[in-house]
């Protein structure tokens, strides 16, 4: 069985994200979207908020056979995959300047765990400039974030913010 982990902050889920998701279902039969937990960071949603949401759009997720889950975790990437029984960990890259952090974590993780292998996925060009941050920043002034974001997360952001 091929499994794999998709891990990130999720703060929130984008079609960024979706399209990384919808890439990587034909490679593995099961993937589960990892949810960082990390203390350091002030988020917009709760970790609990982020699973709950991610839970319910993946429900609409095109999955080719792939089995998709949600799970939130703390601590290390590496440790987590191994943990879940993962032999892959999934990430997205948008442009040049993702590549130097996410070749230094996969290094750092393939030191941690050599049996883990990170698999990095092309984003589609039209998401290639959204983030998370980037789309609560606009959302935030007032800008439009629809066709970036699935519905719901947009619908859960605006009662975030009321
Ligand atoms: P992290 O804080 O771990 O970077 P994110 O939630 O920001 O968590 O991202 C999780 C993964 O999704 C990362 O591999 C990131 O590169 C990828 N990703 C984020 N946005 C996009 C996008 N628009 N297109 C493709 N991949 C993306």
């Amino acid at each position: 069985m091929r499994k794999a982990i998709f891990p990130g902050s999720f703060d929130p889920l984008t079609n960024g994200h979706l399209d990384i998701l919808e890439r990587s279902a034909p490679l593995f039969d099961e993937i589960v979207v990892a949810v960082l937990n990390n203390p350091d960071k002030k988020p917009m949603f709760t970790v609990e908020e982020r699973c709950s949401m991610i839970g319910e759009v993946l429900e609409g997720v095109k999955r080719d056979g792939c089995r998709l889950t949600v799970e939130s975790f703390s601590g290390l990437t590496a440790e987590f995959a191994r943990r879940s029984g993962a032999s892959a960990i999934v990430r997205g890259i948008r442009a040049v300047s993702d590549y130097e952090y996410e070749l230094r974590m996969a290094l750092m993780n393939r030191r941690l765990e050599p049996e883990i292998e990170t698999v990095f996925l092309m984003a589609d060009e039209e998401y290639s400039y959204v983030s998370s941050t980037l789309l609560k920043q606009v959302f935030m002034l007032g800008g439009r974030i629809d066709g970036l974001i699935p519905e719901l997360v947009e619908q859960k952001m605006r009662e975030k913010l009321s």
